[in-house]
């Protein structure tokens, strides 16, 4: 099953939002947003599933691409794991030969222990890849910390592995990182994505951070895996307001760098259904794109057209004569608000990511007054989410920053 979305519905507004790119252009041609998630383990690192069985999965549960990014790996060369060595694995071999046959494993013991070995990316995606209408892309997780403090960044359709680099602080080991993505960019003329991981996991990565290192670009507003911080704490932040603390921050010392807010699963336990566990379905991103194809999607999210969500389905979504305006595709049963946070240029510290207006209904629109820094669209949904990461939570969909 594949999702489309035609911006047709929505001809109404005919620029397409692209939140930090030039604004200028014309329609959104042919243009369809895409559903896909972005940061997924299997049995190459520390997932407990085989990597067709995970992209079989999503592509059956109606996405149209997805990133497998193992940490500090990639699935090229032989790799064997042992097809016994605990329950969990046992279930795993035993349901990848019901889906692919007895024999698409091949098989060895080695000192008396049955191995399988794992597929590699290029052999996953001959099996499972349908042009048009599902996609893997490379991806990896550059998984590191400073000192104690974990920074984890995704690099999204990569060439090849990149291994972690220090820096001399947490957000100096953001840059250094981003950088690094940005040299393999140059080199091989590919269009590469670095986004940084779930900044909340064991309080590895502040507001402060983010804010400073300047050439981070994006960031998972929400994390699927419920072992993340989420929702922050009594004294933290979440990663929602992480995300205006930091917005404003670079905008309030005249540094216009952006930075968008992915939705990703972080799914590892795939034979499991548990609020406590990392399984897929959770969050995701809707990436505008020409084509289905990895290329195509990174630019898409290069010029921030997409946006992130746990459930919320957008019909429309435009910035134009300074309108911001978006139309969810309503299910039957359910209501949809619709909040825009805005900073305004002379706020204080108490006017940081506020609601500004909430709009009940399908359809909602804000026109910017001039005087904000920043305004961004989160809908929330009446509806449950069915495979919820933390008790209470609910589908929602948050659109990019647009500046004035
Ligand atoms: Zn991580
Ligand atoms: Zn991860």
């Amino acid at each position: 099953m594949v999702r489309r979305i035609s911006l047709v519905a929505f001809a109404g507004c005919c620029v397409a939002l692209a939140a930090w790119a030039s604004q200028a252009g014309g329609p959104a041609k042919g243009k369809t947003f895409l559903k896909g998630n972005l940061h997924t383990h299997s049995l190459w690192s520390d997932g407990d599933d085989f990597p067709e069985m995970i992209a079989d999965w999503y592509k059956s549960h109606g996405y149209d691409f997805l990133a497998l990014t193992e940490h500090n790996v990639i699935a090229t060369g032989t790799k064997w794991v042992d097809a016994a060595s605990n329950k969990t694995r046992e279930v795993a071999v035993e349901k990848v030969a019901k889906r692919f046959g007895p024999d698409w494993l091949e098989k060895r013991v080695e000192k008396n222990r049955p191995q399988v070995r794992l597929k590699t990316l290029e052999e996953v995606k001959a099996k499972v890849e349908e042009p048009g209408k599902f996609i893997l892309v490379q991806g990896e997780e550059i998984t590191h910390k400073f000192g104690k403090l974990p920074v984890h960044m995704n690099a999204i359709n990569l060439a090849s592995v990149i291994r972690p680099a220090d820096g001399a602080s947490v957000s100096e080991t953001i840059t250094v990182n981003v950088r690094q993505v940005n040299e393999q960019k140059a080199k091989t003329g590919r269009e590469i994505i670095a986004f940084l991981n779930h900044p909340n996991y064991n309080w590895g990565v502040s507001a402060d951070d983010m804010t400073q290192a300047e050439e981070l670009k994006y960031f998972e507003v929400y994390n699927g895996h419920p072992g993340t911080n989420q929702n922050g704490d009594k004294e933290r932040p979440g990663c929602e307001r992480l995300w205006d603390m930091v917005i404003s921050r670079r905008f309030k010392a005249n540094r216009p760098a952006p930075l968008l807010g992915m939705a990703t699963d972080d799914s590892h336990n795939y034979h499991v259904r548990s609020m406590k566990s990392p399984t897929p379905g959770r969050g995701w991103v809707m990436v505008r794109a020409e084509s289905l194809e990895p290329a195509a999607l990174a630019r898409a999210m290069r010029d921030g057209d997409f946006y992130a969500s746990t459930g919320v389905s957008l019909a429309g979504l435009a910035y134009a004569g300074k309108v911001l305006s978006l139309e969810v595709r309503p299910e039957p049963g359910i209501t949809y608000t619709t909040t825009f946070h805005a900073t305004m240029k002379d706020a204080g510290p108490d006017g940081i990511g506020v609601v500004v207006s909430t709009v009940e209904g399908a359809k909602a629109a804000y026109e910017f007054k001039g005087t904000e820094l920043y305004v961004r669209a989160k809908v929330t949904s009446s509806k449950p989410h069915p495979n919820p990461s933390y008790a209470g939570e609910v589908e929602c969909a948050w659109t990019q920053p647009q500046r004035p």
